[in-house]
């Protein structure tokens, strides 16, 4: 997937930062505890699309590399 077009996504419900799930081809809102599907390499960033992560899951979910300084 682009890594430009994944700087620039955030989550349409609360425009917050997602996380890229390699494995899981989806894009996560730690805020709405939302996973976004990502089909053909395209991101579908409907709420209705969405599917809710278990609480497990958001535990083991890292938050986005912060920038070297
Ligand atoms: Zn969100």
């Amino acid at each position: 997937m682009d890594r430009r077009l994944l700087e620039i996504l955030v989550c349409p419900l609360c425009k917050g930062e997602l996380i890229y799930q390699k494995e899981q081809r989806e894009l996560v809102c730690r805020a709405d505890r939302l996973a976004y599907p990502i089909r053909d390499d395209i991101p579908v960033m409907l709420e209705s699309e969405a599917r809710r992560i278990s609480l497990e899951e958001y535990d083991a979910l890292k938050p986005r590399q912060a920038p070297l300084e």
